[in-house]
């Protein structure tokens, strides 16, 4: 899970004028629109625990070709070698999970402040 900004030209209603705005994505969300000149921001209700099962899944669940081949020639053989494929590479998504679940904390202190 990644969050992301970025600066775009947007017309601001408090402003009544085109200021500059950042934009915060969550992956591919937008979460929040401010305004660079008044501050004024627009949240956006993004599902964070959707996006981040949503992650999950795919990077558990959509496994390179190479292991459906593997799974059609032998399924046994491909289900006894499964631990170790798994645990190969834990390192880079134990590192996104504590990342994702920063995001997480994060959004869920923003919501019980509001
Ligand atoms: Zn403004």
């Amino acid at each position: 899970m990644k969050e992301t900004e970025m600066k775009a030209s947007l017309f601001c209603l408090q402003c009544n004028d085109d200021t500059p705005h950042s934009i915060i994505y969550i992956n591919d969300e937008i979460t929040s629109v401010r305004c660079e000149e008044c501050q004024h921001t627009v949240s956006i209700q993004v599902d964070i625990m959707k996006e981040f099962y949503k992650e999950i899944y795919e990077r558990v669940f959509t496994k390179p070709s190479r292991i459906t081949q593997e799974y059609r020639q032998d399924l046994s053989h491909f289900l006894s070698r499964l631990p170790f494929r798994v645990a190969s590479k834990p390192y880079r998504l134990m590192r996104d999970l504590n990342e994702s679940r920063k995001l997480i904390q994060q959004y869920r202190n923003k919501k019980k402040s509001v």
